[in-house]
């Protein structure tokens, strides 16, 4: 029989309303399309209910359900629900035993069915639960963050007879059903070969299917589960292969110039690249390709981005500081967190590669995060070496196609490791053996923006303690929050929370010795005539760069930042008088005239003229941009070759990694960056760090100014003597006798964070102490700073706990993109709760012209 055969996987998938959606009879069609009244006796007996995520084109939301006697339902099944007139497929997402409250038994419907057990992890649910309930989120907000959209959409539900009833006689045969149409599928299964159909195929053959179906699945005859689609084949792209070829002589200067840069290239490219790279068009390559110097071919993969034509990598000899660690992290079972504290350059990498290396074997996998994709390529590359194509990288920058197809990959069980930006401690992998958070300081594993505002470290902490797996934080310059539990349990010896286990990498490998850092007043530079940027030491030292084919990478601060204002004479920057923050320059529009304003307490003061301290008129707006600097390098070293790195330069896929392998190839004498420089580069031939001015980090007006400058200089003077050659960091500030810059200088990480550790306790700022910071944007000033207003009015509750109210206050920079954003800041005591339920409640105040954010944990503040 023609039809009796199973149906070809199809190539395209059918949209979900095909595959997993069927119309009920039109005799159970309910009055609307809503959730309407549903038979809930079964529920009222097993006093059951499940939450379930249904996620199919035109309908997105989570919604209660009851649960029949006799059906057992765990977070993270995939469960058939009635909606409206159809039959649609849902993920279970958390099941009570007590109805909510504003829910209304009447109008709860029944689960029909499970599709398939266990699809997810069940505790990933919880993780999202609580990322909903702790930031103060909808869940169905951080469910659209966490999942790609429509993954069920492209699943197909198939029906199957169980097993026992495919041969004849059956061990044991269930009572026949009485329905004729359960009847008919029954035939139509036991016809086919495999006994087995798409759901889809047969309400094609027998009409009002559902009912049989339901009365066979009851009765124990067929079994129902969802097909994963059929993955998605690599796209084929034309790539482009240098041939070893002694003689170009015949070639014109142009083909010359070409073959030249698909050489400095590793010799292969995708043509699209080495088109855009060199100018030229697809004829021109033919033509070389003709005469055989390349090839162009169809590839789906270059090999330098699979990793598996690589050289395979193996573990290293450890030092004994790595040895120590290792066998530290090794023996550990259950839920302990690990602070891994290493210089830079100590060798953590290796550290986390041995510490996963056994648990794959153990089909146990990890998750690696690391704080932005700029650095992922290198990494990325040394985990592929070590692990193959076990390897898998998750970031924002997939694109919906990509991301769908690495978590249905990551939905098959097989061990495996991720590594990815903050958003992957969200991968739904099974039997997690191990997540690791490199430079667990920064913070890029903060979301900002949109809602939930988590923190990939606080995610990853609950996420270990419910796996039961061992937590490694690593950094070179812990942050406050990590170094503070480490010590408290050592002082203390408190039992809960854990101990985290603190482990020390205090030297580089091979005994290199740390850059020295020179501390450049800038003061003395303008006193002395030198209006450049760059000062008379950093001058030299890029002459001798270029003369001497080393190295060199100039840091800058990020653009649009610094806020502040200072004096470029004595370096004098006004704070403000309550808070302990440098006032941020503010000036509403162009003809306004500036204000100096704390942006926590709204403090305000008019913008002096001249130096309040020297009578300098040298008082301005601080900010050197990139652009400032590559013009003044241009101008003051035009032999120099300079690239510049930053989000500019970078904004397209796989730019971070081909201007890597082009400095890292020698195309350049200089790298010019922002922030991205300090990420984790591991490039031996630099020998040389200039940072422009540590001022634009020192006097932001927030409050982790200090951690923040303190780790972002570290970081980048680590970047240089990671080579045979020693590195030479020259640091220029208006500033040199803050406590921050002579810490850096010195190198001491532990009694600088001890003083701003008591800082932090004297003002209870975190970490003793939470703050939450509730921010308000909108089209019209006066509704903004009015909802600010009455929603501060709402706080007294808190207040009369203990919560510190600080605001309504207009932030750093009051108009972004035309919106006006006011906010206000709480600083809540650490015995102090507050129910998330509290904050929903206030949504309720704010007019729909107004977005309300609720940002738990702030790190920036402006
Ligand atoms: P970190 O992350 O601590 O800054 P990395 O892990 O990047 O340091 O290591 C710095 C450099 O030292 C890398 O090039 C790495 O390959 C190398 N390295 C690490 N461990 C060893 C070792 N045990 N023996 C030799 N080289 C090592
Ligand atoms: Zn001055
Ligand atoms: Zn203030």
């Amino acid at each position: 029989m023609t039809q009796g055969r199973l149906l070809p996987a199809p190539s395209s998938q059918p949209p979900i309303s095909q595959a997993f959606v069927s119309k009920l009879p039109a005799s159970e069609l309910p009055v609307s399309e809503r959730l309407t009244v549903g038979n809930v006796a079964g529920s009222e007996q097993t006093g059951c209910w499940v939450e379930v995520l249904v996620d199919c084109p035109g309908v997105q939301g989570v919604f209660t359900y009851g649960l029949s006697a006799g059906l057992t339902v765990q977070p993270g099944d995939i469960l058939s629900v009635p909606f409206g007139a159809q039959q649609i497929g849902g993920v279970a997402v958390r099941c009570f035993h007590e109805l909510p409250n504003g829910v209304n038994l009447a109008q709860i419907r029944e689960v029909d069915g499970v599709i398939a057990r266990d699809f997810f992890p069940p505790s990933y649910w919880t993780i999202l639960l609580r990322v909903s309930e702790y930031y103060c989120t909808p869940l169905m907000q951080v469910i659209r963050m966490a999942l790609p959209t429509g993954l069920l959409g492209r699943s197909q539900r198939r029906i199957k007879l169980s097993r026992d009833h495919q041969q004849e006689p059956p061990s044991e045969v269930p009572p026949h059903p009485t329905l004729p149409v359960a009847q008919q599928i029954l035939t139509w299964l036991q016809s086919s070969k495999t006994g087995d159909y798409s759901w889809q195929h047969l309400q094609r053959q027998v009409p009002n299917a559902y009912r049989g179906l339901q009365e066979l699945l009851k009765l124990g005859w067929v079994e129902s589960y969802l097909q994963p689609p059929t993955p998605i084949r690599p796209k084929q792209r034309q790539a482009v292969t240098l041939v070893d070829h002694a003689d170009r002589a015949l070639l014109s200067p142009r083909q010359q110039e070409v073959l030249r840069v698909l050489q400095r290239q590793g010799g292969e490219l995708w043509l699209t690249d080495l088109l855009a790279l060199c100018q030229t068009s697809s004829t021109t390559l033919k033509a070389i390709a003709q005469k055989g110097y390349l090839v162009i071919q169809p590839r789906e993969v270059l090999r330098s981005e699979s990793g598996v034509a690589r050289s395979p990598d193996v573990p290293k000899a450890l030092t004994p500081d790595q040895a120590t660690a290792l066998a530290a992290i090794l023996p550990l079972t259950g839920y302990t967190s690990v602070l891994l504290h290493g210089v830079t350059g100590s060798g953590k990498t290796e550290v986390y590669l041995q510490a996963i290396a056994p648990l794959l074997p153990q089909g146990k996998s990890a998750i690696v995060l690391v704080p932005e994709i700029g650095l992922t390529p290198q990494l990325t590359d040394r985990f592929r070496a070590r692990f193959g194509d076990r390897v898998c990288v998750y970031h924002s920058a997939l694109s919906d196609g990509e991301r769908y197809d690495t978590w249905r990959q990551l939905l098959t069980g097989v061990a495996q490791v991720v590594i990815g930006t903050r958003s992957a401690i969200f991968a739904p992998l099974a039997n997690l053996g191990l997540i690791v958070l490199d430079e667990e300081h920064d913070s890029s594993f903060k979301q900002d923006q949109p809602s939930p505002c988590y923190h990939a470290r606080t995610v990853a902490q609950w996420r270990a303690e419910l796996e039961q797996c061992p937590l490694i934080l690593g950094s070179a310059t812990p942050s406050l929050e990590t170094w503070l539990q480490c010590q408290e349990t050592a002082d203390h010896e408190r039992s809960a929370p854990p101990t985290p286990l603190y482990l020390s990498l205090p030297t580089r490998v091979q005994a290199r010795p740390m850059p020295a850092i020179e501390v450049v007043d800038m003061r003395q530079e303008l006193s002395r005539g030198n209006r450049s940027i760059f000062s008379q030491a950093l001058q030299s030292a890029l002459h001798h760069l270029h003369e001497s084919g080393e190295q060199g990478i100039l840091f800058i601060q990020r653009r649009g930042h610094s806020t502040f204002v200072s004096c470029r004479s004595c370096g004098y920057v006004v704070m403000c008088p309550h808070c302990d923050v440098s006032l941020a320059y503010h000036q509403i529009h162009a003809e306004a005239r500036p204000v100096l304003r704390c942006h926590y307490c709204n403090y305000t003061q008019a913008h002096p003229e001249v130096c309040p301290d020297c009578q300098s008129p040298y008082f301005k707006h601080f900010g050197s941009g990139t652009q400032r600097v590559t013009q003044a390098l241009e101008q003051e070293f035009p032999a120099l070759r300079v690239l510049r790195f930053d989000s500019d330069t970078t904004r397209t896929k796989g730019a971070h990694r081909s201007l890597l392998t082009r400095f890292a190839q020698g195309e350049a004498d200089l790298l010019v960056g922002t922030q991205m420089l300090t990420k984790g580069i591991d490039l031996p031939q630099v020998t040389l760090v200039g940072i422009v001015a540590a001022d634009g980090l020192l006097h932001l007006s927030d409050y982790r100014a200090s951690e923040r400058t303190f780790q972002v200089l570290t970081q980048v003077a680590g970047r240089c003597g990671r080579g045979d050659r020693p590195g030479r960091v020259i640091l220029q500030t208006y500033s040199p006798d803050h406590p921050v810059i002579i810490a850096v200088k010195q190198q001491q990480y532990e009694s600088f964070i001890q003083t701003e550790l008591e800082q932090r306790a004297t003002l209870h700022y975190p970490p003793y102490g939470r703050l939450i910071l509730l921010k308000f944007s909108g089209l019209s000033p006066g509704i903004v700073q009015a909802t600010a207003v009455k929603i501060a009015a709402a706080l007294q509750p808190l207040q009369e706990q203990g919560v510190e109210r600080l605001g309504p206050a207009a932030a750093a920079i009051e108009r972004v993109a035309r919106r006006y954003r006011w906010q206000i800041l709480l600083k809540v005591p650490a015995t102090v709760a507050i129910a998330a339920a509290f904050f929903s409640n206030l949504r309720d105040l704010c007019p729909s012209s107004v977005s309300f954010t609720i940002d738990v944990d702030p790190l920036s503040i402006g």
